[in-house]
């Protein structure tokens, strides 16, 4: 990233000082932006702020700034072992006469660019654990740590920002807009998020060609078959480029031949992406291709390790 910057400021045939001047980001700043050396400030809306300033004005086009987002998330949890690091989490959802203990003392981390699987039998706990991983909903007790970011701390408009900069999702349902083609469907959370639209529209197109629908983007979801629809879900997941893909039964509503189509994706794009996802399953097959299961029973992890190992 670094180098980029300093690449495209050279081009342009200026010193980091008149840089610094016409950006109004201190010379200091921009020169650890540069090196990308992260003695900047911790506070990590701060950084994306400084990065977008000079990006914009380098300008370098928005679609390859999520990546370098990414980068930075890296480095900021040098000091914890795992892009999710939950600890002591405990989720009970109040019905009217009873207390639902969802998740009960739950720890777990997960290792940056891996792929984990979270099983075991219905009403264990895992869309649950899902949820609260990604902010979806609130905890009771516990941490959670993205990135080193505390989510627990962060007051709902912040976990919704957070969430759409650094996390994509799927679920079993596809979730698509039915009255939207493939393409807007895809470029929708692009422009939630405030891209503008030619930009958002370039992204969504080269996600559907990664995903194998480039010949698709302009069908609607109930022209699609459902392995077509989930790839399309698939891409609106990764336009942002996040750093987590959260899925839910992702192939739950497929045969068993487009589940494997569907899962070779996601582990496809895991190796090229380097994006760490983490997969809700009661499929046996599909806990088998992941790096790590974890295990769930009556809301407790009860073991984790290797496929084959559990
Ligand atoms: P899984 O995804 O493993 O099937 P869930 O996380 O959906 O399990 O559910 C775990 C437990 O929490 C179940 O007993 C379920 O009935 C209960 N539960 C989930 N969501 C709610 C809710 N919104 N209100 C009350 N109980 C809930
Ligand atoms: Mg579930």
């Amino acid at each position: 990233m670094g180098r980029l910057l300093e690449g495209m400021r050279r081009r342009k045939g200026l010193s980091l000082q008149e840089a610094a001047r016409e950006t109004g980001v201190s010379v200091h700043q921009l020169a650890n932006l540069e090196n990308g050396q992260h003695e900047l400030p911790t506070d990590l809306n701060y950084v994306r702020l400084l990065l977008q300033v000079y990006a914009d004005y380098l300008d370098l086009n928005d679609v390859g700034f999520p990546r370098w987002e990414k980068d930075l998330i890296g480095s900021h949890d040098t000091g914890s072992p795992g892009i999710v690091e939950a600890r002591g989490v405990h989720k009970s959802y109040k019905a009217e006469e009873y207390t639902v203990h969802a998740l009960k003392d739950v720890s777990l981390s997960v290792k940056k660019c891996s792929l984990v699987a979270i099983m075991g039998p219905s009403g264990c706990g895992k869309t649950t654990l899902l949820n609260i991983l990604s902010g979806l909903d609130e905890i009771d007790g516990g941490e959670i740590f993205i990135a080193g970011e505390p989510l627990h701390a962060m007051d709902d408009a912040r976990r919704t920002e957070y969430r759409a900069r650094h996390m994509g999702f799927v679920f079993q349902g596809f979730n698509l807009m039915p009255v939207l083609s493939a393409v807007e469907n895809v470029e929708l959370p692009l422009l939630v998020s405030g891209a503008r639209p030619g930009t958002a529209r370039r992204r969504a197109l080269e996600v559907l060609e990664r995903v194998g629908l480039g010949d698709r983007a302009y069908h609607r979801p109930n022209q699609l078959s459902g392995g077509q629809q989930q790839r399309v879900a698939i891409a609106r997941a990764l336009a942002g480029d996040p750093a987590i893909v959260w899925a839910d039964e992702p192939t739950g509503n497929l045969d068993s031949d487009t589940s494997k189509e569907v899962l070779d994706l996601l582990l496809q794009l895991n190796r090229e992406n380097e994006q760490t996802f983490v997969v809700v399953t009661h499929d046996p097959t599909v806990g088998e291709l992941m790096d790590r299961i974890v295990r769930m029973e009556d809301g407790r992890i009860v073991g984790h390790g290797r496929p084959g190992n559990l």
